[in-house]
């Protein structure tokens, strides 16, 4: 009988260890194939390039719009940048992808202005896109190309960017700084940034991270954060805009501590730049209604 349970504890063993490996097995061919599906979507037009406009809060009005990148695959459906990005950070492939992203984003937004919006442009940045070639003389001749001032752009980079403080990143800021485009911190908070980190690099706006907002009025370390970050931000000069902002009750907590610049759900989502076009013509913006 010991015996008997000693061997099926090791045929459960095999049986479980035989699992684990094919279930890892599955995992990395899902991943695998996802990435080389990934090589191929640029050229098979499965990527495009949705816009999120950033609002004023107190006026309602729209001040720019925010470039979203979405992979449309032809088995999984609509993928979210969150489960490719990081592959193609990986892979290298960042590079290419996030040229297009520019191109793209730059070409319709020059549509947008033909229509009347003149509103600007913010666009994502990797900060492996640094050795892949996306430098300021390259974004100057896609900002050339499509007759746009670069006044106009603003890239939005991570957190995690400034945790390396190196003299190479620096370098690399500053060079788009001397174009003209501005620079914004994104997903801020959720890193370890600070205010030395942030007075050596030449950044012009801070993105609160939608984390904080979605906890505003119930969390009191979300509210004191958000509040501090507000106070910190006025106290630099900082553009601040905050992400997420779903409730109305969320939009005129933020502007009463003094955060006027929002975008989020509660004002349009992420839409193609058709659906986008539709929206920008029929929005009516509506003030802030502060209580007496
Ligand atoms: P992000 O730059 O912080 O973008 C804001 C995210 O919040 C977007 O997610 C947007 O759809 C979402 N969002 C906006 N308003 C609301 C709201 O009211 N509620 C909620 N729950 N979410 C809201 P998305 O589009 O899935 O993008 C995720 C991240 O992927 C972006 O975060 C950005 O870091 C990255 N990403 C997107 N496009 C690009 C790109 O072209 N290049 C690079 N390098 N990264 C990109
Ligand atoms: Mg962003
Ligand atoms: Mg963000
Ligand atoms: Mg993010």
């Amino acid at each position: 009988n010991a015996d008997l349970a000693m061997y099926k504890a090791k045929q459960s063993g095999r049986n479980q260890a035989h699992f684990f490996t094919a279930a890892m097995q599955e995992h990395a061919n899902q991943r695998m194939t996802l990435e080389q599906d990934l090589r191929h979507a640029l050229e098979r037009n499965q990527l495009e390039v949705y816009y999120q406009p950033i609002i004023a809060g107190k006026s309602g009005r729209v001040q720019g719009l925010e470039a979203l990148l979405r992979w449309h695959h032809p088995e999984r459906g609509l993928i979210p940048p969150d489960q490719f990005i990081p592959m193609a950070e990986e892979t290298g492939l960042i590079g290419s992808i996030g040229e297009w992203v520019l191109e793209t984003a730059c070409e319709q937004v020059q549509q947008f202005y033909a229509a009347g919006h003149e509103l600007y442009l913010s666009v994502n940045i990797s900060e492996r896109q640094r050795d892949l070639g996306l430098d300021a003389d390259a974004v100057a001749s896609v900002l050339k190309h499509h007759q746009l001032d670069p006044s106009r752009l603003i890239l939005e980079i991570t957190e995690g960017l400034l945790l390396q403080d190196s003299q190479e990143t620096v370098a690399w800021l500053q060079g788009f700084k001397g174009l003209g485009i501005s620079l914004a911190i994104d997903d801020f908070g959720t890193g370890y940034s600070s205010l030395s980190y942030l007075k050596r690099f030449p950044v012009d706006t801070l993105k609160i991270d939608r984390e904080f907002i979605r906890d505003l009025n119930s969390d009191r370390y979300a509210d004191s954060l958000v509040s501090a970050i507000i106070s910190m931000a006025a106290s630099l000069e900082l553009r601040l805009i905050a992400e997420g902002v779903e409730t109305e009750k969320q939009r005129l907590t933020l502007i009463g501590q003094g955060c006027n610049y929002m975008q989020g759900y509660l004002f349009c989502p992420p839409l193609p730049a058709d659906k986008l076009t539709h929206w920008l013509s029929s929005y009516q913006p509506s003030p802030c209604v502060m209580e007496p």
